[in-house]
């Protein structure tokens, strides 16, 4: 009831609140289920994710993170899937609606042809990445239920290997600050967004209330290539492990100068977003952040971080603010990576799904098929 009720509100359909079901209210006009016959069946619904604490990044704050979760469904078994969309990068649930309707995936009538499934999608229309996801994830965490394996087991990986998540502490008030400390004390890396003038004194707040290593993201804030090594050297000394994004995107030159003479490893996020974007990175960064909502999903995920490995250059793995369903789909790959950051969950009130757990810090993964979660709320 909870999930119909958020529907409601979020799409402004109060008229149909008596309706049974789900796929009554897609069948009272919206036209989102696509079914014929025996081929793939695509569902998706509005879910507005609410956020514990307001959320500041260098250039802008929220309360709230658009999402819209999907499902699929082939002969009885349903995979699900999501699309977050933080309002930078673009996206909204009228994209995801405009994206998810012209598919038809109906035409398809074995799951397993991923690979021809996911071209498809992909060729559709440029751009729509986190629509793309949404998709990607469903599928996987279909096929991996047919096959009745986990896609890090499928993938080959160990699961001892998960590296810890680190826990993002927001920009906000050396009181607030603290109190986000005092939370996060299970993780053992802490996550700190910096690129504002305030940076020092951020970054003393958390040293006042914990030693635990950190990493910072700057998400371009800074500007000058001198400030930034020195700030790099200072941080250093902090106990900070690596700088994700410190410079804009665009200053390429400037950050290969950075990476080179950088004491610690600088890890592209904004300059990285899908396959062909890992062999540029190579020699400006020293790693880079695979986030899916970014890359389409799963399988171009997958491709990303073997190329990365293959350029001996470092991964992480990370997240937008999303549910345990995509938290888990990343979660996949994550035995494979040096660093993961999969706390976007954690950050939001309305997790309609129960997937990986974080147990003393480490990326947990458990012998479930698919991405392995499961509904806490009736949402398909
Ligand atoms: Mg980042």
């Amino acid at each position: 009831m909870n999930t119909r009720r958020n529907f409601i509100r979020t799409t402004g359909l109060t008229a149909l609140a008596g309706f049974s079901g789900i796929e009554t209210l897609f069948a009272a006009g919206r036209k989102q289920v696509k079914k014929s016959g025996k081929g793939l069946v695509l569902r998706f619904i509005p879910y507005d994710l609410q956020l514990r604490h307001t959320f500041t990044l260098a250039n802008s704050s929220r309360k709230n993170t658009p999402d819209v979760l999907t499902s699929l469904e082939f002969e009885g078994v349903t995979g699900y899937g999501e699309a977050s969309m933080p309002p930078y990068l673009g996206e909204s649930v009228d994209s995801v609606t405009r994206f998810l309707s012209s598919l038809n995936l109906s035409q398809f009538n074995d799951p397993f042809q991923m690979d021809k499934i996911l071209q498809y999608v992909d060729s559709v229309m440029p751009g729509y990445c986190a629509e793309k996801a949404a998709v990607d994830i469903a599928l996987h965490d279909l096929v991996g239920k047919l096959m009745g394996q986990p896609w890090y087991k499928i993938w080959g990986f160990d699961p001892a290997d998960a590296p810890n998540t680190s826990f993002t502490i927001g920009i906000d008030t050396p009181e607030v600050v603290r109190q986000k400390v005092a939370e996060a004390a299970p993780y053992k890396i802490l996550k700190v967004k910096l690129g504002q003038k305030t940076d020092r004194e951020m970054v003393e707040t958390i040293r006042s209330a914990t030693n635990a290593p950190l990493c910072v993201d700057v998400n371009q804030g800074w500007t000058d290539r001198q400030m930034a090594l020195d700030m790099i050297h200072w941080l250093k000394e902090k106990g900070v492990v690596f700088v994700e994004q410190p410079m804009p995107k665009t200053a390429i030159d400037d950050m290969a100068w950075l990476t080179e003479n950088s004491p610690l490893p600088t890890v592209g996020d904004e300059s990285v977003q899908r396959l062909p974007d890992v062999g540029k990175a190579k020699g400006v960064y020293s790693g880079i952040n695979i986030k899916l909502m970014k890359c389409t999903g799963m399988r171009e995920a997958h491709q990303m971080l073997t190329l990365a490995r293959s350029l001996n250059m470092k991964v992480m793995i990370g997240c937008m603010t999303e549910t345990s369903c995509a938290i888990s789909a990343a979660a996949q790959l994550s035995p494979k990576c040096d660093w993961a950051d999969l706390d976007g969950n954690l950050l939001i009130s309305n997790d309609p799904y129960s997937g990986i757990q974080v147990v003393d810090g480490k990326v947990t993964l458990i012998d479930k098929p698919g991405i392995g979660i499961h509904n806490l709320q009736t949402i398909f």
